[in-house]
């Protein structure tokens, strides 16, 4: 740890914050009440940018344009393969500002700059063209049914939807949300998470560009309880897809019930075993286990924060785990060396370090880490504990940060009940080269992604989403796509069919 402090700036251009207002109709608006609130540099705890705080008036605004787009506009109504052209260069326009993207989402949400420059923005134009590859296949099914009836099923956009998203990777919330539903021929009011809105706001500025119509993607900046509340109630919202923390998730779901009953999407917190067999390669899977705990400061709801190690190389394992963790760089990200960098805010880094505390009290061993960097911005040192037992808050809580919980076990019936001892049920990493317990293991997991001997190998095709609290619905994959359509029936007596 410890971070190099070199000539960072010829790395990198520290971008111009050109959008900072809400972006209702296709044009950038000062917030009703006009008020305004800071987004901060987790790096250096200053101030980027003020950003037009919205409330439930804006959001009022926000939908009622975004029902008459969708009412009496001609997003819904445009050929699938139009919607398509308009997303290919909506994407196009994406790739054509990666740099500056993936600089704002690492001043904004402190995202590793290199991995946002070679991968992840770029990725996010991929998911967009992935989904405009499916808007003009949408069909419904024709039915020969029991009786003289002539019965067929069209398949319509679901209507104007609300996207809630959170701060930990800004770009992939955005796209995930916003792709599926912008090519099944929705309307939507997006709301950033108050911690990073820069980029939703520029992509709203490249849509628009691109030709996505006015009135089609809104984004609403501000906080949850104002803006994201008044999603969720809104009576005019057919759909509310959220992601974020489960207590969040119990809120929306809860807004959606006692208002007009929308739709609800949620994807939510996760807990996921990473779990090591006897005959792993412990020198190819002690890193990938670091990195499944750590990658994003520990702030991604898949992260592998529970791994079980057999028992048999259990030792060897943490000696190896060790070596890496000494290699793991914590500093500014967008240093190219770095691996980690700050916490999102004071908020989350001060969560995080009571949750190290609860560790130790409860008599978890800290083998490594434990600490706040002494530096100036919400970094924390990686941080192993071993002796973890399934009821310690470290093993229950999703921490969303860089605190791993190491544990040993005997048997695979053993590692099958523990593991799934645990009310998420988001993701999970099985490595061993043994395919009957691969097959086993992951057939007995209450995990929405399995990985076996890879982790975070998502895909667009590849759909996500959780069991039990994580949430249901899922992002990614057409089963995405899927969501934001409703099917309507609709039969006809039909005579003299001749058959
Ligand atoms: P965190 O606690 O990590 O910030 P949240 O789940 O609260 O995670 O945040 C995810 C998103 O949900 C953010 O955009 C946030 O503003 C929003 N949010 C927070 N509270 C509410 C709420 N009561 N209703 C709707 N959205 C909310």
């Amino acid at each position: 740890t410890g971070g190099s402090n070199g000539n960072l700036e010829s790395c990198f251009k520290i971008p111009e914050i050109k959008f900072t207002k809400l972006f209702i109709n296709g044009e950038f608006v000062n917030s009703i009440s006009g008020k305004t609130f800071e987004s901060i540099d987790s790096r250096t705890e200053e101030v980027i940018a003020n950003i037009s705080e919205g409330d439930k008036e804006d959001v009022d605004l926000a939908v009622q344009v975004a029902r008459q787009a969708f009412d009496n506009g001609p997003w819904p109504r445009l050929p699938g393969s139009e919607r398509r052209n308009i997303m290919l260069k909506f994407a196009d326009l994406i790739d054509e500002n990666l740099e500056e993207i993936a600089a704002l989402d690492t001043l904004d949400a402190a995202n590793l700059y290199s991995f946002g420059k070679a991968v992840q923005i770029h990725s996010g134009a991929e998911l967009i063209r992935y989904y405009a590859g499916a808007a003009d296949k949408v069909h419904g099914e024709t039915l020969k049914m029991s009786r003289d009836l002539h019965g067929y099923t069209l398949v319509e956009p679901i209507g104007v939807v609300g996207h809630i998203i959170p701060w930990n990777f800004p770009t992939q919330m955005f796209v995930m949300k916003v792709g599926p539903a912008l090519a099944a021929g929705c309307t939507m009011v997006v709301k950033p998470a108050e911690q990073t809105p820069l980029s939703a706001l520029y992509f709203a500025y490249l849509a628009k560009q691109a030709g996505v119509p006015d009135g089609v993607i809104n984004v609403v900046t501000g906080f949850g309880p104002t803006v994201g509340a008044a999603i969720s109630s809104h009576m005019d919202i057919d759909m509310v897809s959220f992601t974020g923390s489960t207590v969040t998730g119990h809120k929306v779901m809860e807004a959606a019930a006692t208002s007009n009953l929308k739709v609800v999407s949620l994807e939510l917190g996760g807990k996921s075993p990473f779990i090591v067999f006897n005959d792993a390669d412990v020198d190819t899977i002690a890193p990938l286990a670091l990195t499944a705990c750590l990658f994003n400061q520990g702030q991604i709801c898949v992260a592998g924060s529970r791994l079980f190690v057999q028992e048999e190389i259990y030792d060897k394992f943490l000696n190896k785990l060790l070596e890496e963790v000494a290699k793991w760089v914590v500093g500014d990200p967008f240093d190219p060396n770095v691996h980690q960098g700050p916490q999102i805010d004071k908020k989350q880094y001060d969560k995080v370090l009571s949750y190290i505390e609860h560790g130790k009290r409860e008599g978890a061993t800290l083998l490594t880490g434990g600490k706040p960097l002494d530096r100036k911005g919400y970094y924390i040192e990686p941080t192993i504990f071993t002796d973890v037992t399934d009821d310690m808050t470290i093993a229950e809580d999703e921490i969303f940060g860089p605190v791993m919980s190491v544990m040993k076990f005997k048997s695979i019936e053993e590692v099958i009940k523990r593991a799934n001892k645990t009310k998420y049920g988001l993701a999970a990493g099985i490595m061993t080269n043994d395919m009957n317990i691969a097959n086993t293991v992951s057939r007995s997991l209450k995990a929405g992604t399995i990985w076996i001997n890879c982790y975070f190998a998502f895909d667009n095709d590849l759909a996500v989403g959780g069991y039990k609290s994580s949430g249901f619905g899922k992002d990614m994959g057409m089963d995405a796509f899927h969501k934001y359509f409703q099917i309507k029936s609709i039969a006809t007596p039909i005579y003299n069919s001749p058959w």
